[in-house]
Formats: structure tokens, C-alpha cells, sequence
């Protein structure tokens, strides 16, 4: 559909089709529910300034777009600014984020699902897209899925990686980052993203804000600090996201119960993502 006329809407129904219509997208449970709502897609270009100041925000190893793209294409010369960065946002179902307000330690079951299951479906439409661009005759690749890829951990970055996606989602005019990390989308923070770059040239989606903690009323307007009471490991403070206290508390604790209580091998939170006012959407200070 329209491709020829308008690559952006074809790209963006590609993204929404697969989640509105593959029976992949499911949390694997007895009724095969859905994993994701409708996604939200936004555009940067591969030349965009934000991704060379990356590398001092997230660690010098973090790629630009036409780095990532070398990874599966080595030997081609291409222009950064020939290249997009695919963004979207997969939200969390209402089913599942209501389940997750009322937990105070542990993920609900669906949250652990949606993150282990759905992650599975974030992977397979990552890999969808690339095989439906490709088809077109637009060379593609899915950084996260680039064996390449990897964590990277260092004293002044802790735990980072060579492709951050809630990055890219930032450039591409999805959200901001809120006091404990998560991204604070129009679809709020309870989601997951996922990306692709490709050698097509789309309208960059606006950027609605100057600053990266914009969305955050914390930051923008000095009040609600929800995520801080939300979380049981004391991972959110004031100083922002304890990486390492959110770490330990993903893995073992929430894995050991998530084994012992649902019967699958997995892990996940979420809990400064739901019950608190960025949940599903950009906050305001009428709802703290
Ligand atoms: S709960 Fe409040 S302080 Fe925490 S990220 Fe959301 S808006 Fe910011
Ligand atoms: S994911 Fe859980 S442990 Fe980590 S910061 Fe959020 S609430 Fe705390």
C-alpha cells in the first residue's frame, strides 16, 4: 500500500499491521492474548547531531545510525544523512498494566509475559520490518539484533550497550526520560521500543521538546516522585535510577518468583512504570 507515493505511512502501517494482525503477537498465556496495544512510529534522520553526542551522553561505543548499519552492510559507502532510524513504541495492554498497579514487590504475571514473551514479539517485528524493506529494495538492519551488539558496562556509564533504543526513540521524537530512566512517551512510560535504520529517507518526526527529562513532572515542575514510592528496591531516588539496586532486584529475586509462581523461566518489574501519573501519557500536574 502506497509505498510508492509515501514510504513514511507505509512504513508506520507495517509496524501497526503486524501488531494489530499477526497471531504472534501474543503473551503466550492459555488465552493467547495480545502483548502490545497500538504502536506509536517516529523517524530521525541518520545524520541527526543527537547521535554523535551520544557517544558522550551513553559511552564513546555507542553507534550512530551509519555505524550500525556497517555492521550488516561492511564495504558500503553511505551517506548518514541516505539513512533513518525506525523508531516505536510498543504500549503495554490496559489488561496488563492494570494487573502491575496492584503489585508492591513482585511483576504481575502478565508483565513478566509481556516481558519475556512480548520482547519475543518486539524481535520478530524488528525482524519484519527489515525483511519487508529489504523486499522493497531498501537495505536495512535491526541494531539489536546485530550480533555485534553488546552490553557494555563501565564505572561511568554502568550498564549500557552499543545501541540504546529508548535513545534513538528520544531522537525521534517519541519521549523523554523520566526520574527513574524509563521513557515517558505519548503512550506513557509503559512500554517497551524497538528500531530499525535504513537506507530511506523519511520526514523526521518533530522533536516537541528542548530538553530530555521534559516529560518528567519531577524535573519539569518539581513535584510527584511517584516512581520513588513505587519502587521496592529503593532503586529511585532524587539522585535518579540506581542501575545496580534495580539489577539485583530484576535478577534473582523477581526470576525466583516468577519461576516459582507463573512456571516459566523469566524475570521483569515494571512497578515505577504503572500506578504512577506517566503510566499512559504525558503527565500534567492535575494528575499527581
Ligand atoms: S512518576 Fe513522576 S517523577 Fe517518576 S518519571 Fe513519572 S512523572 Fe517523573
Ligand atoms: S524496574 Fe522495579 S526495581 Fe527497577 S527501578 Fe523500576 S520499580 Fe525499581
Amino acid at each position: 500500500m502506497k509505498e510508492a507515493h509515501d514510504p513514511a505511512a507505509w512504513v508506520t502501517n507495517v509496524v501497526q499491521a503486524f501488531i494489530r494482525d499477526s497471531s504472534d503477537n501474543t503473551l503466550q498465556d492459555q488465552g493467547g492474548e495480545k502483548a502490545w496495544g497500538e504502536p506509536l512510529v517516529g523517524f530521525s534522520r541518520g545524520d541527526d547531531p543527537l547521535y554523535e553526542a551520544y557517544k558522550e551522553v551513553v559511552g564513546p561505543f555507542h553507534w550512530t545510525p551509519g555505524e550500525a548499519f556497517a555492521q550488516a552492510y561492511p564495504g558500503t559507502q553511505v551517506a548518514p544523512e541516505e539513512l533513518t532510524v525506525i523508531c516505536w513504541v510498543l504500549p503495554q495492554t490496559e489488561a496488563t498494566k492494570a494487573d502491575n498497579r496492584t503489585q508492591t514487590v513482585y511483576p504481575a504475571e502478565r508483565w513478566a509475559r509481556a516481558r519475556i514473551f512480548g520482547e519475543g514479539v518486539n524481535v520478530k517485528l524488528r525482524r519484519h520490518l527489515v525483511d519487508a524493506l529489504r523486499e522493497k529494495g531498501y537495505a536495512a538492519v535491526a541494531p539489536m539484533l546485530s550480533p555485534q551488539w553488546e552490553r557494555k558496562t563501565s564505572e561511568r556509564y554502568t550498564f549500557s550497550s552499543t545501541w540504546s533504543e529508548r535513545h534513538a526513540a528520544y531522537a525521534s521524537g517519541l519521549g523523554t526520560f523520566g526520574l527513574c530512566d524509563g521513557l515517558i512517551t505519548p503512550l506513557g512510560k509503559a512500554m517497551r521500543v524497538g528500531s530499525v535504520v535504513a537506507r530511506v529517507q523519511l520526514p523526521p518526526t518533530p522533536r516537541p521538546y528542548h530538553d530530555h527529562r521534559a516529560y518528567c513532572l519531577f524535573f519539569s515542575e518539581g513535584i510527584c516522585g511517584q516512581c520513588m514510592a513505587r519502587c521496592p528496591a529503593g532503586a529511585v531516588t532524587e539522585e535518579g535510577h540506581d542501575k545496580v539496586a534495580c539489577a539485583q532486584h530484576l535478577r534473582p529475586v523477581t526470576a525466583d518468583y516468577v519461576k516459582a509462581n507463573y512456571g516459566f523461566d523469566g524475570y521483569g518489574c515494571g512497578l515505577c512504570q504503572t500506578g504512577v501519573p506517566c503510566e499512559s501519557k504525558i503527565p500534567t500536574r492535575r494528575d499527581v
